[in-house]
């Protein structure tokens, strides 16, 4: 059966065919190419179609996919039960795993999604400090917490939601939107601030320099706690995350993605006179039938397994020539591209200047050229995100081959677009 034959059958029985909007082609026309199978750098669907894969699950394929290490451990794994609903080793051993990676987290909680993590991460910051406001910034992706869903990157921000509806005004009535790469003012009754340590869901936005040291000022001097939403840059920016790579240290941490090693998963952490708050040990309730799975154990311990110095450093080798590759290939007729990077982190934005905040990314994201590109290249055996507020994500399976591969194509890409 075709993609557009599944597509079709698809939106009869789930809602605009997608169980994750960003996935449905809206914001960049179409329809959907329905994946078979995947392995490596690439994606194969349903008609017979190869592509190099940048969405890569949209982060969690790190090591490419299909890894043979984390096929055999998730394997091993379901053969002994795939869930007890009593703890096991796996936890205790991927927890340690997590406190020994992160310095400054001495405790950390598994949940099944990032959504869950941030969620979870707000209502214990709220019941540690007994305030009720957070600060979060604009264009940053939390997931779909109600109260994270004020001014929110990735799909909120490319389905041209500008709010979202079922959300209530009670929900969001503690949640302040500030500018991103702005300290704001603290007072309070602010209990955290959240953040995307680099942005990631408005394509990619780094933080300038000050950003997220002056966060640690500010929150330090109001008494409110710092959250680094780390559900990308966890595990992937460095050994230690964004924290190690800039030098920060918040108070709480949230993961996601990476740390599943693509089943579903996420984590919360930080230090023990915060976690202690959370149930059983304290008043802030969290549960999870699910919450720690066995498969979702074995494969982010075989992911982080093979996640050291050496493969951060190859990672960001390979993400350094894909983005001055592609600069320089999606520059010309008529076509300016800028790759703003951290480390192994790129996004792609077609305008002169990488965009420092929400309002540049959207200028940039909404120009109307990366539809164009994407379906060009998508033409040529490339797939990137369906959407401009993504991040691309390269992975270790990318070598120098299917680099030179992916210029190559964006070359020929370039030269087809036309712009008005
Ligand atoms: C993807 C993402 C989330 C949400 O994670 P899900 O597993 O999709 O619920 C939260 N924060 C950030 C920064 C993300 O990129």
């Amino acid at each position: 059966m075709s993609s557009a034959e599944l597509f079709a059958r698809a939106q009869r029985v789930i809602p605009g065919g997608v169980n994750s909007p960003v996935r449905s082609f809206r914001s960049v026309g179409g329809t959907p190419y329905f994946v078979e199978r995947a392995e490596g750098p690439y994606v194969y669907d349903v008609d017979g179609r190869r592509y190099i894969d940048y969405v890569q699950s949209y982060g969690p394929g790190i090591l490419g996919h299909a890894h043979p290490k984390v096929v055999e451990a998730v394997t091993r794994a379901a053969a002994a039960g795939t869930t007890y609903g009593a703890p096991t080793e796996a936890e205790v051993v991927l927890a340690e795993m997590v406190v020994d990676r992160i310095a400054g987290l001495e405790s950390v909680r598994f949940v099944s999604s990032g959504t869950e993590a941030t969620m979870s991460t707000i209502r214990l910051a709220r019941g540690a400090t007994g305030r009720n406001r957070i600060v979060k910034f604009a264009g940053c992706y939390h997931g779909h917490a109600d109260s994270l869903l004020a001014a929110g990157g990735s799909g909120v921000a490319s389905q041209g939601l500008s709010g979202c509806d079922g959300v209530t005004d009670g929900a969001v009535v503690d949640t302040v939107v500030a500018p991103y790469n702005v300290v704001p003012e603290l007072d309070d009754t602010v209990a955290a601030v959240i953040v995307e340590p680099v942005a990631a869901n408005m394509g990619l936005v780094a933080p300038v320099p000050g950003f997220l040291e002056g966060l640690r000022v500010a929150c330090d001097a109001a008494g409110a706690l710092l959250v680094f939403d780390e559900v990308i840059t966890g595990f992937r920016l460095a050994v230690g995350g964004a924290a190690e790579y800039f030098g920060v240290t918040p108070d709480l941490w949230c993961f996601g993605k990476v740390i599943g090693g693509g089943l579903p998963v996420g984590a919360f952490g930080g230090r023990w006179d915060v976690m202690d708050h959370l149930a059983p040990l304290g008043g802030v309730y969290q549960a999870g039938t699910l919450s720690g799975n066995p498969l979702a154990m074995a494969a982010g311990r075989a992911t982080l397994e093979l996640l050291d110095a050496d493969a951060h450093a190859r990672l960001t080798a390979t993400a350094t020539r894909l983005a001055d590759g592609l600069a320089d290939a999606l520059t010309g007729s008529g076509l300016t591209a800028v790759l703003p990077r951290v480390g192994p982190l790129l996004g792609l934005f077609f305008g002169d200047v990488p965009p420092t905040d929400f309002d540049e990314a959207q200028a940039l994201a909404d120009n109307g050229i990366y539809p164009q590109v994407f379906h060009a290249l998508l033409e040529r055996g490339v797939a990137l995100a369906p959407g401009a507020y993504e991040a691309l994500f390269p992975s270790l399976a990318h070598d120098d081959e299917v680099i030179e591969a992916t210029i190559s194509a964006a070359v020929e890409a370039a030269a087809s677009v036309r712009v008005a």
